[in-house]
């Protein structure tokens, strides 16, 4: 058996290791001038919005809900085709997490389900571009608008990609993204809240830190001595070191090259599964340009399980995104039962991710493709 293919992998070059060491060299690890740079090359990926660099994308949730005002008495509806922390982060927060089913083609929130979900007490609507393909972004912003929520974009799978030829990151009141070290583009751990309401931006980098204020028009006690910081509302420390952001900022250099290899390789699958019995491979919207960050196959039958353990048998990686996130036995206790989003449910049983990542080269991808069709024998 030939090495174990993984099914995602970070692309590290030389560059990136040579940007990492200077800022090692340098006069500042964290809170230097490396976080500010990278948040204003993010902008430039985003349609210019601002950018609020943190520790994950869980953080950047976390950060974003706090953002929003998200509290006890408040809703958020989201979908439950995600990975948990796109919920859990609202329910620190304290508020009730309310799941709308999916479109059952795209795995993406449908906008009528949301519509449906909705009520004066909802303080966010949160979508996910689901494997990289931006979610119906207008008419979630309509249901967004018709209740007085903000909407939030969980992107941790679609920067670089496009609604409509606009890019994410511009399209939401609140976008974030997560550099895990599987994700488009890495930090090793990272991620960031990027908003066009100045307001909102303002309360994450509080939230990111502490929730300090230094600046003495704003203090309530500004006359206390040169030393003085105030907390006016609690918050953390998720501030992501400059080490990380001088490697996310190489690695946005090659974010352009990540979304067309992604999308190569995409399409070879694309092309080498089409015409097997008993999958379906992904649909794309017309208004969508995603950044294919999953390869979603959907596999009938009953007999994804199978279809996995083969492929894992055959040292192929593979993945499921994601077990429905109110089927966590955390919801569960809460209430939550399964059968609350049948699109959903019926999704993740057929849905196995194939390996997906800028390095994998085609012979790897036909390898991938073979071997799915022997199951098959197709
Ligand atoms: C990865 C991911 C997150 C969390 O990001 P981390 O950086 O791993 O904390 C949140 N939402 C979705 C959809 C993700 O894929």
């Amino acid at each position: 058996m030939s090495d174990f293919l993984p099914y995602g992998r970070q692309s590290v070059s030389d560059d990136d290791i040579a940007a990492v060491a200077e800022v090692l060299r340098g006069d500042w690890l964290t809170t230097g001038p490396a976080v500010t740079r990278f948040e204003s090359d993010l902008a430039e990926h985003t349609g210019g919005t601002p950018a609020v660099a943190v520790t994950s994308g869980t953080a950047a949730l976390h950060v974003a809900y706090a953002a929003a005002g998200v509290g006890p008495g408040d809703e958020v509806v989201t979908t439950p085709l995600t990975f948990v922390a796109t919920a859990a982060t609202a329910a620190l927060h304290g508020a009730e997490v309310v799941f709308a089913d999916v479109e059952p083609d795209t795995g993406n929130l449908d906008p009528t389900a949301a519509q449906a979900a909705v009520t004066d007490r909802t303080k966010v609507l949160a979508a996910v571009d689901y494997a990289g393909h931006p979610a119906e972004l207008d008419r979630l912003r309509e249901v967004a608008d018709s209740a007085g929520a903000l909407l939030l974009e969980d992107a941790a799978h679609s920067i670089g990609g496009s609604w409509r030829g606009r890019p994410v990151g511009s399209l939401a009141d609140l976008t974030t993204f997560s550099f895990f070290a599987t994700k488009n583009l890495t930090t090793a751990e990272g991620g960031a809240v990027v908003s066009p309401s100045a307001e909102l931006v303002e309360r994450a980098r509080a939230f990111r830190n502490h929730g300090l204020v230094r600046d003495r028009d704003r203090q309530r006690y500004p006359d206390e001595g040169a030393w003085h910081q105030e907390v006016h509302a609690f918050g953390l420390n998720y501030r992501l070191p400059d080490v990380l952001c001088a490697l996310g900022s190489s690695q946005l250099r090659r974010l352009h090259a990540f979304k067309q290899r992604r999308a190569e390789i995409h399409a070879r699958y694309d092309e080498g599964l089409r015409d097997v019995p008993g999958v379906l491979t992904p649909v794309r919207r017309p208004e969508a340009d995603p950044m294919w960050h999953l390869y979603p196959l959907r596999v009938l039958d009953g007999r994804r399980r199978a279809l996995f353990d083969h492929l894992r048998a055959h040292g192929i990686g593979v993945q499921v995104n994601y077990i429905p996130a109110y089927w966590h036995p955390v919801f569960e206790d809460l209430g939550y039962s399964r059968g609350l989003c049948p699109n959903a449910e019926a999704y993740y049983a057929q849905e196995l991710s194939l390996p997906l990542f800028a390095d994998l080269d085609d012979a790897d991808v036909d390898r991938v493709i073979d071997t799915v069709r022997s199951f098959f024998g197709a």
